[in-house]
């Protein structure tokens, strides 16, 4: 069988990781980068590949099978995905947790209007976190669920804090507080506040002539962001944040502990130890799309997640196969 054809959507953090994923991947393809800026001022990691105007996308399509649309869940996807939807079968990773019943509504109708199916949030949270939660609730009804995040790198935050008054640049980290990883692996199901399961860890590099006390004091009373967690501040120069702050880490658990009779206590763990969120998130969409390629050769079409993907559909590998060697 012929390799699958994928085309990149928007060229960041994600769309390389994408690139890094299709150079490892045997059965699928690179046919273009699609991009709204310039395509002479986007840069492909894979040597010798087409970037394009996202004008072009829709004349292209005879030669595509999936899109992958790596654009930002923020202002990007809500537009991009349902777009080509109308013309193309698309896999994204929108992961803003609480617009994703919208998101998806706004992509099924483009999606069954043109035909397609359209795969959201696939990635690792929404996405294999996700998945692990839906097996614990399922098999352990007698439980509770927790999740927790990091070390990693939040961009969201690392935003939040280059917002602030007299910080030159910054990033920051969520770590999970190990007491409470121990005591809920030991499962014992306790209750937790969000600041008992997380802290935060700022590395701020400050404007010239900037007050340090004051930048600080912003930072970790900003509501949302910090003021519910035990927040520290520490100020680098711009050449350490370089050398020591420049990757994307991340990663995390989810945790199920149950009882499946009175004082049997059963603990499932999922763990994820990321050195880059992007290239473990484009992993994920790469299989995807294969997922979603299989389902529109079935005829299928419409809006779906990972939650409602056969696992066999992600593996480049037969049924027969994935029985011999993995059951
Ligand atoms: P990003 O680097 O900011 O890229 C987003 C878009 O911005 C790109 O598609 C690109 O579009 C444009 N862009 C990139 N670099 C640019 C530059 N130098 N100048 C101007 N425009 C530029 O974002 P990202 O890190 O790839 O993340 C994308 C999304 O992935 C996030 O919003 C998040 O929702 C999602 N995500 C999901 C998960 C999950 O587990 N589900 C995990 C991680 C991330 P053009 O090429 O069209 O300009």
């Amino acid at each position: 069988t012929s390799p699958l054809r994928i085309a990149i959507v928007g060229h960041g953090n994600l769309g390389r990781g994408v690139e890094a994923a299709l150079l490892k991947t045997a059965d699928a393809e690179l046919v273009g980068i699609y991009t709204r800026r310039d395509p002479a001022a986007v840069t492909p990691v894979t040597p010798g590949a087409r970037v394009r105007p996202l004008d072009a996308l829709e004349s292209d399509a005879d030669g595509i099978d999936v899109a992958i649309c790596c654009g930002g869940s923020r202002s990007d996807l809500p537009e991009q995905t349902p777009a080509i939807a109308r013309f193309l079968p698309v896999v994204d990773s929108f992961d803003t947790h609480a617009r994703i019943p919208e998101h998806f509504e706004r992509v099924d109708a483009a999606a069954r209007a043109g035909g397609n199916v359209a795969l959201i949030s696939a990635g690792w949270d929404p996405g294999l976190f996700s998945i692990n939660r839906l097996y614990g609730e399922a098999l352990l009804p007698d439980g509770d669920t927790y999740t927790f995040w990091g070390r990693g790198l939040s961009q969201g935050h690392s935003d939040a804090i280059r917002r602030v008054p007299g910080v030159a640049a910054g990033v920051q980290y969520t770590h999970p507080v190990p007491a409470a990883v121990d005591a809920v692996r030991s499962g014992a199901r306790p209750t937790l506040t969000t600041r008992e399961k997380h802290t935060r860890e700022c590395f701020v590099v400050l404007e010239p002539g900037a007050d340090g006390a004051a930048v600080r004091e912003a930072i970790v009373t900003m509501p949302d962001y910090f003021a519910d967690y035990d927040t520290t501040v520490t100020f680098v120069d711009a050449d350490e944040l370089a050398r020591n702050h420049a990757g994307m880490p991340h990663g995390g658990f989810v945790i199920r502990a149950a009882e499946t009779s009175a004082g049997t206590r059963q603990v499932v763990e999922y763990s994820l130890r990321l050195e880059s969120n992007p290239e473990l998130t484009a992993a994920v969409l790469v299989a995807s799309a294969r997922a979603v390629a299989r389902l529109q050769a079935r005829g299928e079409t419409g809006a779906v997640t990972l939650l409602d993907v056969p696992p066999a559909l992600l593996s480049p590998r037969s049924a027969a196969d994935l029985r011999r060697d993995l059951l």
